[in-house]
């Protein structure tokens, strides 16, 4: 069995507290009245399930699983969902919350949710995992729904789960309902470009940030941590548009090598060798989180929340931070990286490239069309530029980080709509 690397040191900080941290310092600045602050300070609705799943060998275990729907004033809610064995209620909601204000930064008309099941489906067979996602639809079946609440894939989970929830919801209705998801496999209604949706935003988010700092990308290095769907996809966007790539991580550890990583490389090594880059020999192994103080020029977290903490964080070399994972900061380490001067692009702007396309998904389904990759890559792209330049702009306006500046943008639009619809 591959060597797993130990957890990061953690600044133990609740997930929902240190999203309310942020949404506080933003809601004071907006000057939001208590009203609306009370109804965006928690979600309107949350569900934890326990699902008693059959095993290959007979045995029943029972797994505990959520859904949090944080916000539907936008629009119906939108939300992945993980597949992790440390997946907890207040993790759901802190990430069913940063869902409300990603959509909300950029500008498309959902509001926000997420759903986990507490497993380790790496130690699962296929039967188990698509015996537990077609529990976890049906006891979801009242809060999914093309018009209420769209799941989509997150850790653990990709368009194979979808299908099977897709199908799993269509048998139940009595219909094909192929709205009810996004992220699912093409010939099922799933998006060109949905898979490396995610990723290519954080290219764009790069791009874009590199040219206000003035960073010629032909002559800068990126280190990215996690290569799965996220990290892989903006690795190797980022290694065609001049960047060099020279260390990539995963649960196996990092992989340094000056002169680059070759990414095509290191793609169909992973896909070789059960997901993972262990053995790779394009590069040399250092410890995983050595990942995240290389003096480079552009540190992309695409993994895990919390691993840049104020145990790390003043160690950190990058002049641009950009998140594609959820979360990758600390709110505690905030301020260590403001004062040093570091751009960071945060998660709620940076990563939200893959709900983007998960909305053009719904576009074309609900319109029963489809569109071209061309199309797709070029619509988000142009929605990833204008919400860079719009949260760069308020930053300056509020002067505040880019981070602060994002949750002032969301909160703003999410409390606008709020106000015009009201209460009861
Ligand atoms: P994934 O499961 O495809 O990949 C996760 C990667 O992280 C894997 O390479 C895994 O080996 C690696 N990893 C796990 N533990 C690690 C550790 N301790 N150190 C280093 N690497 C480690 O997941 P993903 O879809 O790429 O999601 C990654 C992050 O991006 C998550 O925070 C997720 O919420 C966020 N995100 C994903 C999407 C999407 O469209 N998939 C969209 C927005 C945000």
């Amino acid at each position: 069995m591959a060597y797993i690397e130990p957890a990061p040191i953690k600044d133990k900080e609740n997930p929902f507290e240190s999203m309310m941290f942020r949404f506080k310092i933003a809601a004071k600045h907006l000057g939001l009245n208590d009203e609306v602050y009370n109804v965006l300070k928690s979600p309107d609705k949350q569900v934890i399930v326990n699902l008693p799943i059959t095993m290959d060998d007979g045995s029943i275990v029972v797994f505990e699983a959520y859904r949090v729907v944080h916000s539907n004033v936008l629009g119906p809610s939108k939300g992945g969902i993980r597949y992790d064995e440390n997946v907890n209620l207040d993790e759901v909601k802190a990430l069913a919350a940063w869902m409300t204000w990603k959509c909300a930064v950029v500008e498309i008309p959902f509001g926000g949710a997420k759903g986990g099941i507490r497993c380790n489906p790496r130690q699962m067979s296929a039967g188990e995992i698509e015996r537990l996602t077609r529990a976890y639809t049906t006891a979801m079946l009242d809060i999914f729904g093309a018009d209420t609440d769209i799941p989509a894939p997150d850790m653990g989970t990709g368009q194979r789960e979808m299908a099977w929830l897709m199908d799993q919801y269509s048998r139940n209705k009595g219909f094909t309902s192929n709205g009810v998801v996004t992220g699912k496999p093409l010939v099922l209604g799933g998006s060109l470009g949905r898979m490396e949706a995610t990723g290519r935003g954080v290219m764009i988010s790069t791009l874009t940030a590199m040219e206000k700092l003035k960073i010629n990308p032909y002559q800068s290095t990126c280190a990215v941590q996690g290569f799965g769907n996220v990290g892989s996809f903006a690795a190797q966007l980022l290694e065609e548009r001049g960047v060099k790539v020279v260390s990539v991580s995963d649960v196996s550890g990092a992989y340094i090598n000056e002169n680059g990583i070759n990414i095509e490389e290191a793609i169909r090594y992973r896909n070789e060798n059960k997901g993972i880059l262990d053995g790779f020999d394009g590069a040399e192994k250092i410890k995983g989180d050595e990942i995240l103080t290389l003096p480079v020029d552009v540190l992309v977290p695409a993994a895990l929340e919390d691993v840049i903490t104020t145990y790390n964080a003043d160690k950190i070399k990058a002049r641009l931070i950009v998140e594609g994972a959820n979360g990758p900061t600390s709110a505690k380490a905030d301020d260590i990286i403001t004062e040093k001067g570091i751009m960071v692009v945060p998660d709620i702007l940076a990563n939200a490239g893959g709900v983007t396309v998960s909305y053009f998904e719904w576009v074309q389904n609900r319109l029963g069309y489809k569109w071209t990759k061309e199309r797709v890559n070029r619509r988000s792209d142009r929605i990833m530029r204008s919400s860079f330049d719009n949260v760069y702009k308020t930053a300056l306006k509020y002067n505040v980080s880019m981070r602060i500046a994002a949750y002032i943008v969301a909160i703003d639009r999410v409390a606008q709509a709020y106000s015009y619809r009201g209460g009861f």
